[in-house]
């Protein structure tokens, strides 16, 4: 099939590659020239595991092709996928001008039949002004072509989106038009060889369901952070806790994780923009409130015990951190918690010497020289009076830690990710406070 992926960031890339890899031919369209020069000189603008393999070899083979031109991407696909952003407007609503910019495009420049694919996250109502912006462009020049209009929200988590987009969990596709649904069951066949993955709905149920999944997520995240600081006040331990209701299959172990709060270019946005869709219609969620108003208040969960064992008055302490990425696995740092708690850390005063593994680029864009960016965990702790963990990078689960108790000039660790044992930590002889588990020395 011949394929056009609108916006070539996570998603848009992501999908092009996976959906060139099975044998389509794909041209990925995107407005940010830097972008588009970096892919066709062989760089991969973002880090996702095995993406850059899949993306040379479905290159190579002319299968997957990257364009700066309008014209050129809606000419080229039957399929014309829209995966450009969604931020949120100054209100916490949705920007949809990407995604009406997009539709406007197609609308202008098609010639023949075209199946419009929202992947973006859009709020319910997206489809009809997407078809509704093509309608009026085609009258515009007085066209009479036929097109279709599906929502097809994206699932994959970043960090795994290869993987998440080759082996989806389902498909979700929302069409009310018969010759569409039959080209969506034909574009995820080579993705659902064994099972029927294919989730086909009417479009507003569609569109909802992508908000409802990750409202859902960070509603699960808010509550075991809520009763993380619960558990810290009565003495119990929240990881105690998360095993216990996790090994029950209502409940399940996945997204029961405490931790410094939620981040990432989605959940703050989609649990606002949910929100903000409800009160348009005169709704309020409660729920999805207290979720955000948890979430901001877990940001600085850190800086609290980071006062308690230094005081209110940071000035002159010096502070390593680890991780700086919103989440293992990937370099995005949209919403990550890190920036919160440095920035929170430097307007006390305190200096910080911070370690990623991958996401440093992308934090510099974001913190400039305000902090020092260390070139490996160990070097970050230099001078340092303690160390704060925020993003649970799978090379610090099991560190020296003979060596960091040595380093620091006070052998203290504020775990924002709950990654060692208490009971370990005491015997080192290291000051332990992670979150819902009280503090261990
Ligand atoms: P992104 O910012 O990484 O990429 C969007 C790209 O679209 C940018 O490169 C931008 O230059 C380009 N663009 C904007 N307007 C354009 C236009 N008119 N024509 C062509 N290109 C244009 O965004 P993302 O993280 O890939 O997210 C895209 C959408 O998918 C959002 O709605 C997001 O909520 C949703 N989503 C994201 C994830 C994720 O994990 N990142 C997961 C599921 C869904």
């Amino acid at each position: 099939m011949k394929i056009t992926i609108i916006g070539t960031g996570y998603v848009g890339l992501v999908s092009g590659t996976c959906l060139a890899e099975v044998g389509n031919d794909v041209l990925c369209l995107d407005l940010d020239p830097k972008k588009i020069d970096t892919l066709n000189a062989g760089g991969i603008p973002i880090h996702e595991p095995g993406l850059d393999e899949l993306v040379h070899r479905n290159a190579a083979a002319g299968r997957l092709r990257f364009t700066t031109s309008i014209e050129e991407a809606v000419a080229h696909g039957t399929i014309q996928m829209i995966a450009v952003g969604t931020p949120p407007d100054e209100d916490g609503s949705a920007d949809l001008s990407h995604v009406v910019a997009a539709a406007r495009n197609i609308g202008r420049h098609m010639s023949a039949y075209k199946l419009v694919v929202d992947k973006s996250t859009v709020p319910v109502g997206t489809a009809d002004r997407v078809r509704a912006a093509i309608a009026e462009e085609l009258a515009l020049r007085g066209a009479n072509i036929e097109f279709s209009v599906v929502s097809n929200p994206e699932f994959l988590k970043e960090g795994a989106a290869v993987e998440d987009f080759m082996r989806p969990d389902r498909i979700v596709v929302g069409s009310d038009d018969e010759r569409a649904t039959k080209l969506m069951h034909t574009l995820y066949q080579p993705f659902q060889r064994n099972h029927e993955r294919l989730i086909v709905m009417d479009v507003r149920s569609a569109e909802l369901t992508k908000y409802a999944a990750n409202a859902m997520l960070a509603t699960r995240i808010s509550f075991m952070n809520e009763l993380a600081n619960l558990a810290e006040t009565l003495g119990a331990d929240i990881e105690l806790v998360r095993k216990g209701i996790g090994s029950d299959p209502r409940i399940g172990y996945h997204f029961l994780y405490a931790g410094c709060g939620y981040g990432g270019s989605c959940f703050p946005k989609d649990v606002t923009a949910l929100q903000r869709t409800a009160q348009d219609h005169g709704l309020t969620l409660q729920v999805l409130a207290a979720v955000e108003e948890v979430n901001a208040r877990q940001k600085l969960r850190l800086i609290d015990k980071v006062e308690r064992h230094f005081g209110k008055d940071l000035q002159g302490r010096h502070f390593a951190l680890w991780g700086l990425a919103f989440k293992p696995n990937t370099d995005d740092m949209r919403e990550a918690p890190a920036l919160t708690i440095i920035n929170q850390l430097l307007r006390r005063g305190a200096t910080v010497t911070a370690y990623d593994p991958i996401a440093t680029a992308e934090a510099r864009k974001h913190l400039g020289d305000t902090i020092h960016y260390a070139d490996s965990p160990m070097a970050a702790l230099d001078n340092a009076d303690a160390l704060l963990i925020v993003t649970e990078w799978k090379v610090f689960r099991s560190p020296d830690f003979t060596r960091i108790r040595k380093e620091l000039k006070r052998p203290i660790i504020i775990d924002g990710r709950n990654l060692y044992d208490p009971a370990i930590m005491a015997e080192m002889g290291i000051t332990y406070d992670a979150i819902g588990r009280g503090v261990t020395e």
